[in-house]
């Protein structure tokens, strides 16, 4: 049986990685990032790990990734459930695409306070469990949705508006970048992100 403690309070990002690539499976995954403390910051302010949703059963057709958890996802314990989770199923469901059709996950597994931006050692260390959550799921497609999920994928110098509108070969899968439906709302319903975010997943699901 594999070594499934979960991470110790300040373990570095090789122990996060390596605890997560002994996980056979997504249950067990799922129970060991429970218990994560490897951010000492975000272990104890968060009320829950949100490790993210998944089909119930089959491959996802798509994995979506945000960059955090917000305050209604930290209270539910489930990713993209507040005004963001809303409109993503909706324009979802307007692509085509039935959310529970998709794996839904965050780079960064716990809320940071204030919905402050992760800070780059959080990043390191989450990556991880999201590395082996893409083993395990093996999406034929997945979405970033933001600057910071692009980043995570795409490299730090990541401009939005050049990467978006076309697949990248990510490690022999489709990567997708639009925004977040958080910038969607933002710039409200006739805003040029809301457009770009529809038109984005309807290409998605067009590619599938
Ligand atoms: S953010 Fe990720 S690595 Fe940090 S404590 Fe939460 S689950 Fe662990």
């Amino acid at each position: 049986m594999p070594d499934l403690r979960p991470p110790r309070s300040g373990a570095p990002a090789e122990e996060v990685a390596r605890t997560a690539a002994a996980a056979p499976d997504w249950a067990s995954l799922a129970a060991v990032a429970g218990g994560c403390l490897a951010c000492p910051e975000l272990a104890a302010t968060r009320q829950h790990v949100v490790v993210g949703d998944v089909p119930v059963s089959g491959r996802p057709l798509v994995a979506l990734v945000g960059e955090a958890p917000g305050a209604t996802e930290d209270e539910t314990g489930r990713p993209f459930v507040g005004r963001s989770g809303a409109l993503l199923d909706q324009l979802l469901a307007a692509a085509g695409l039935d959310r529970a059709e998709t794996a839904v996950l965050n780079v960064v597994k716990c809320r940071p306070p204030g919905n402050r931006t992760p800070k780059a050692p959080e990043v390191a260390r989450c990556s991880g469990w999201l590395h082996r959550q893409l083993d395990l799921l093996d999406p034929p497609a997945v979405v970033a949705l933001g600057l910071s999920a692009a980043k995570w994928f795409l490299g730090p110098r990541t401009v939005l508006g050049q990467v978006r509108g076309r697949p990248h070969d990510v490690g022999g899968r489709a990567l997708w970048v639009t925004y977040h439906p958080s910038a969607a709302i933002r710039f409200g319903p006739n805003g040029a992100p809301r457009a770009a975010l529809a038109e984005d997943l309807a290409a998605v699901v067009g590619s599938l």
